[in-house]
């Protein structure tokens, strides 16, 4: 087959990669959060299961995926309609799950979100995972870096400062 000689290789990784989820614990867990959110279930390309119709309330970015399990509240074929590398954005987060050896992925994601937000006010487009994964993707806009979440904090920060004194100042 002309063109699919990388398959046996790429597949062999995939084999790897849905073993390797399975037993750090992670496709449990998108399993879970399947189930919780009553989401219907079905296998896709490369070792992923697809979860449609996902009606918890969190996490809801478009999709997003846990371990080999990509879970969205709408349904795949229609995501796709509006952005056709979805599933390879996706498809690299469940590698990223992979190499973090599972749930060590959450903490790590939960600190890269909050480095974005400091550096570019948004949860996304400084995120390593998301910027790892394709920002363009996953249907991210790249926010430029502004440092607008540290600005915010040092806003907020001198707004305490202040206050406490200004109340002093009143009750002399
Ligand atoms: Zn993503």
């Amino acid at each position: 087959m002309p063109g699919t000689s990388h398959r046996p290789v790429a597949e062999r990784w995939l084999r790897v990669r849905r073993t390797g989820n399975l037993l750090n614990g992670s496709t449990a867990l998108g399993l879970l959060a399947c189930r919780a959110g009553r989401a219907r279930r079905r296998p896709g390309p490369r070792g992923l299961i697809l979860a449609e119709g996902y009606r918890l309330r969190f996490p809801r970015p478009g999709a997003f995926t846990v371990g080999n399990v990509v879970l969205t509240a709408s349904d795949f074929e229609s995501l796709q309609r509006g952005n056709g590398e979805l599933l390879d954005h996706e498809d690299a987060h469940a590698w990223q799950w992979f190499y973090c050896g599972g749930l060590p992925f959450l903490p790590l994601y939960a600190v890269a979100s909050a480095w974005s937000w400091l550096r570019r006010g948004d949860v996304a487009s400084g995120n390593w995972f998301e910027r790892g994964a394709g920002l363009a993707r996953g249907s991210y806009l790249e926010a430029p870096v502004s440092n607008a979440g540290f600005r915010l904090l040092l806003r907020r920060a001198q707004t305490l400062i202040e206050k406490p004194s200004r109340l002093a100042e009143r009750s002399f």
